[in-house]
């Protein structure tokens, strides 16, 4: 049972939580200047406190991955290699080129690629097209 202040919505805020019941709202936190709230450990997207490319209060990520081969990739800032993380992508592409008739024609084509670093590999045509 809640404090009957705290049941009336009286509640007795310290920064974002009640300091009598515990409940939470989703303003005055206790960023100290930082980017995470002391009290309740919510997450801002600003005052991040980078150690290379990682903040360590959120866990925020800073890396530019660029493509270092078919199996990963490496940050250009902090060298850090690691595994692509591949997603499988089938999008419709001009595949048939202009002829003699008409324009082209479309194939839907499969993709292996990676999010993070703009990697792709083609893997296979899913056999739909579009004349
Ligand atoms: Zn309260
Ligand atoms: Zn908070
Ligand atoms: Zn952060
Ligand atoms: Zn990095
Ligand atoms: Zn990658």
């Amino acid at each position: 049972m809640r404090p009957l202040p705290c049941l009336f919505g009286m509640h007795l805020w310290d920064h974002c939580r009640c300091a009598r019941c515990g409940a939470l709202r989703d303003h005055e936190h206790d960023w100290q200047g930082t980017c995470t709230c002391a009290v309740c450990g919510a997450t801002r997207n600003e005052h991040h406190q980078w150690v290379g490319c990682r903040c360590r209060m959120c866990g925020a990520e800073l890396h530019k991955f660029i493509p270092a081969g078919p199996e990963e990739h490496s940050c250009r800032r902090c060298g850090l290699v690691e595994p692509h993380a591949l997603v499988t992508d089938a999008r419709w592409e001009d595949w048939g080129g202009w002829d003699s008739i008409g324009p082209w024609r479309a194939q839907e084509n499969e993709y292996l690629i990676c999010r993070r670093c703009g990697w792709e590999e083609f893997v296979k045509s899913t056999g739909r097209i579009q004349v």
